[in-house]
């Protein structure tokens, strides 16, 4: 049975050493969180994923949920036992608003517990993952009745949360959406339709589920514009905070699906389900968005967290497994073979993992970072700024994470040979697992598009102006320094390359959009290279002043920082490249065949 073991120091490296997490303390939250204090919520955490968590992965996916007759939906037998103890530890209520019970603590700080969770148990996770989303979304838009209502009882975690957007018709294209609400006179609504794919939509977790749904009032316009959110729950509350009777909302099948067996993907079906007003009418996809970045933050973690649970396993076994010799000579006399890690080709497979698991981890922290200080800031213009960082960082993050995330695991897969494809061990489910985070909230492609489209351009190119700004500013500042040439020499080829794509889609892509279309995908992953090309070049710097300053007992750790770091400038960065020169040679190979040559 595959293991894992939360990498506390890695997170500890990154937040101490290269973010320096300590400068944030004038953030509320942050002077209630100083270092020891972080690391102590990450060893429990840690204790968590591992003890709890991690071992009934393996028999949540083969268990998986059961719809029964009644309607009711229940999880692996395995999961209540554990999502009590999570609630119990207070853990759904880390990084939440104090005013209504959360404990106030950085985002940031969720942002590490949520790659742990889900390194230990993906499908699990998704429950409180969900509920986080739509009390971010609550937070921000909902009256405060409603919050009164709803947010104490989710934040502690009795009651779960959904996203409900998708439709047997619509998933990409929310513009075509039927569910309708009509005003019952008394401030609420009637909801009726179809919803599918609703993760977490039924289970026997919580208390109560909040629904999240988006519908079209009677009467407001088609397309995106006639669209409102609502909050709508399994159970109506009562005056005095009680449940009362079961709202018209019910589960009506569970999906059958490649992974996450262990979280219930349900169609759920409105029959005139009671239902609230969240935010403005016809605003609704404004206020849904606040849940679905958060959501696409969580989504690229799971991609990482995926990557790292794999990559573990792999090394264990690439450890253990002797096959063969080494090219350079017996390595295990004692032994009839050598250890699989000493080959060159099984190396590069657990280097190219390691290197992105390292990078994407201090990417996810940076950028969690930022939406702390889009959050809490008092300063205007800090807010701004980080939250710019925030828009064009979601899809890269949601986007690039989950593609290469999915495709460790599948490299973790291939250091088991065939027992990868045994599912005892384990590697299969991972890549199973991780397939999906390619998928929902908006598939890998739609990100793209959203940074192309919409990101690149926004407030008259804002965000990638300071992107460029601060990652020249890195470069110019060290160019010169010989230890750290070999790191900032490939970032500034690398950068200079998501320059030029820029520019050439400023140039070419108004006239012609297919350009845009057929480019977006490579450039998002150019820009994902250059962004994890810059979290190397910052740990190389750390690791290198710490050992010019004797290291004190990190010697090997720093050592082994700089030679991922340089694995990476020298075999993943130089992929910039390729990208370019497919983003430059335009949309006309991509669109010149008819569609009925095909
Ligand atoms: C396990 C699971 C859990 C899910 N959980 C939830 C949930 O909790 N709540 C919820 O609301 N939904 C959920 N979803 C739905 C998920 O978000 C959608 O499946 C996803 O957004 C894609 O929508 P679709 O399936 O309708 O595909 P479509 O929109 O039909 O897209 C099909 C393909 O066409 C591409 N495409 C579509 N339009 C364009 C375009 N304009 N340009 C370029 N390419 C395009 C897409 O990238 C995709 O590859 C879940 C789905 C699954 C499988």
């Amino acid at each position: 049975m595959p293991s894992y073991k939360a990498p506390v120091d890695d997170v500890m490296f990154v937040l101490r050493d290269v973010l320096n997490i300590e400068r944030y303390n004038n953030l509320p939250g942050f002077a209630d969180a100083p270092l020891d204090m972080i690391e102590a919520i990450l060893g429990e955490s840690a204790k968590l994923c591992e003890e709890v968590l991690a071992p009934i992965n393996r028999e949540g996916d083969l268990e998986g949920c059961k719809r029964h007759t009644d309607g009711s939906v229940t999880t692996p037998k395995s999961f209540k036992a554990a999502y009590d103890q999570y609630v119990e530890g207070g853990w759904n209520g880390l990084t939440t608003d104090p005013e209504y019970g959360g404990q106030g603590l950085p985002y940031t700080l969720g942002a590490v517990v949520n790659e742990f969770m889900s390194s230990a148990n993906m499908a699990w996770s998704m429950y409180p993952g969900l509920t986080l989303g739509a009390v971010a979304a609550l937070q921000t838009h909902a009256s405060p009745e409603i919050k009164r209502t709803y947010l104490p009882r989710m934040i502690e975690g009795k009651w779960t949360g959904t996203m409900n957007l998708t439709e047997p018709h619509c998933g990409t294209d929310l513009g075509m959406l039927k569910t309708k609400a009509v005003p019952n006179g008394d401030g609420s609504y009637a909801i009726t339709g179809t919803k599918i794919f609703i993760s977490a939509g039924e289970h026997d977790l919580a208390d109560n589920i909040v629904h999240l749904v988006l519908a079209r009032i009677e009467g407001a316009p088609a397309g995106t514009k006639g669209i409102s959110l609502f909050v709508a729950p399994k159970y109506l509350v009562n005056e005095d905070g009680s449940l009362g009777e079961r709202n018209k909302v019910a589960c009506g099948s569970i999906e059958h699906k490649m992974g996450i067996h262990g979280n219930s993907t349900c169609v759920m079906n409105y029959d005139g389900a009671k239902a609230w007003l969240v935010g403005e009418a016809n605003r609704g996809l404004n206020a849904m968005f606040v849940m679905m970045n958060e959501a696409r933050l969580g989504v690229g973690i799971q991609g990482l967290a995926q990557s790292e649970v794999a990559y573990q396993n792999a090394l264990a076994y690439a450890k253990d497994r002797i096959q063969g010799r080494s090219l350079t000579g017996v390595k295990a006399a004692d032994k009839p073979a050598d250890p699989i890690i000493v080959h060159p080709d099984v190396r590069r497979n657990l280097m190219s993992i390691k290197a992105f698991n390292e990078a994407a981890r201090a990417l996810v922290l940076w950028t969690a970072l930022k939406s702390d200080v889009a959050h809490r800031s008092d300063d205007a213009k800090a807010r701004q700024s980080a939250d710019d960082h925030m828009g064009l960082m979601t899809p890269v993050i949601k986007g690039v994470l989950t593609d290469m995330g999915f495709d460790n695991t599948v490299k973790a897969q291939q250091m088991f040979g065939g027992h990868g494809y045994i599912a005892e061990w384990g590697m299969e489910q991972f890549v199973r697992d991780a397939r999906i985070a390619q998928i929902y909230e908006g598939a890998n492609g739609i990100q793209a598009l959203d940074l192309v489209g919409r990101k690149l351009g926004r407030d008259g190119g804002r965000a990638i102006t300071a992107f460029f700004g601060e990652v020249g500013a890195f470069i110019k500042d060290h160019e010169a320094d010989d230890g750290l040439k070999a790191y900032v020499t490939p970032l500034k080829a690398a950068l200079g390359h998501l320059q030029q794509a820029t520019m050439w889609f400023m140039q070419n892509a108004l006239a012609k959009p297919d350009n845009a279309g057929a480019g977006s995908y490579d450039y998002m992953h150019l820009f994902g290279l250059v962004a994890l090309g810059y979290m190397w070049a910052l740990q190389a710097k750390v690791a290198q002043d710490k050992l010019k300053a004797g290291a004190n007992g990190s010697t090997e750790h720093m050592n082994a920082k700089l030679m991922t770091a340089s694995f990476f400038m020298q075999r993943m960065l130089p992929e910039t490249g390729a990208h370019l020169a497919r983003i430059t040679s335009g949309a006309d190979t991509v669109m010149g065949l008819p569609v009925e040559a095909f």
